[in-house]
């Protein structure tokens, strides 16, 4: 074989393999992953069921159900509550989904979707703590809250507060418990869950919800057509009744009662 039918032989293959790794990257966007970003402390929204060790929850439900309505196959990875923005704009997850209110301050760094779920802040104090019962009486009290949440942002705004962070809302609670701070400043449906699921004997929730919060997915600034897709199928799988078939699995109500 001539030198010259040898190299031309061997540029082909040198062709065909650089296609061949073309086409491996088509077929993984055909598979169309979506990466979605989770802190697994915050049930009834998303928690890591003890038997089966699988992310479970409202939240999970929801985007498993969106995910297949957009035709995505999805992804969960648990990592901390304030590391879920930072996730998003570095691309390490496409969505984040756990029960993250829409604020400005977050809508300046990500796109959220329109509104899933109407949530707000409550107290949760000892069973035998008669001083605490609004956000008033807080003032001067030591407070444990989830680092990078509304919840935080709120407690520090309290008069004389020493507010404690913690990585999750299980921890704020344990400290909570083992009497570490006077009370734990955090969602309202997730202080009613801990308290129904394992708390009711130690602990109650007080105050009126100290303002009304909605939460919303993130997705990165730049995917807004992500965004948008996530909004058409939270329309489709509202109007088709899958939304509410979850809603009163994980709240054993409809929405809005
Ligand atoms: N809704 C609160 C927030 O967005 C808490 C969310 C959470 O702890 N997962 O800050």
């Amino acid at each position: 074989m001539s030198k010259k039918i040898m190299s031309l032989i061997m540029l082909m293959v040198l062709i065909a393999s650089f296609g061949l790794v073309g086409c491996g990257k088509d077929a993984a966007t055909t598979a169309k992953v979506l990466k979605v970003g989770t802190d697994a402390g915050f049930a009834p929204f998303e928690f890591q069921d003890e038997k089966s060790k699988e992310y479970v929850g409202f939240d999970v439900d929801l985007i498993k159900a969106l995910g297949k309505q957009m035709g995505y196959e999805v992804q969960i990875q648990n990592m901390n509550f304030d590391g879920l923005i930072p996730g998003l704009e570095v691309n390490s997850i496409d969505v984040a989904i756990a029960g993250m209110t829409i604020t400005d301050a977050r809508s300046q760094k990500v796109n959220f979707t329109k509104p899933y779920y109407q949530s707000g802040l409550t107290i949760v104090v000892k069973n035998d703590n008669t001083a605490i019962k609004s956000f008033k009486d807080l003032e001067g009290k030591k407070i444990a809250v989830q680092i990078g949440t509304t919840g935080a942002t709120e407690a520090k705004k309290i008069k004389d507060a020493q507010v404690r962070e913690f990585n999750n809302a299980p921890e704020a609670f344990m400290e909570l418990k083992a009497g570490g701070v006077d009370a734990v400043v955090n969602d309202k449906p997730v202080n009613e869950y801990y308290i129904a699921k394992s708390g009711s004997k130690d602990a109650k929730a007080v105050g009126e919800p100290q303002q009304a919060e909605e939460y919303g997915i993130a997705v990165a600034k730049k995917n807004t057509e992500l965004a948008g897709k996530l909004d058409k199928a939270l329309e489709e799988i509202k109007k088709n009744g899958e939304y509410e078939k979850i809603y009163v699995k994980w709240f054993g109500k409809k929405p809005g009662n």
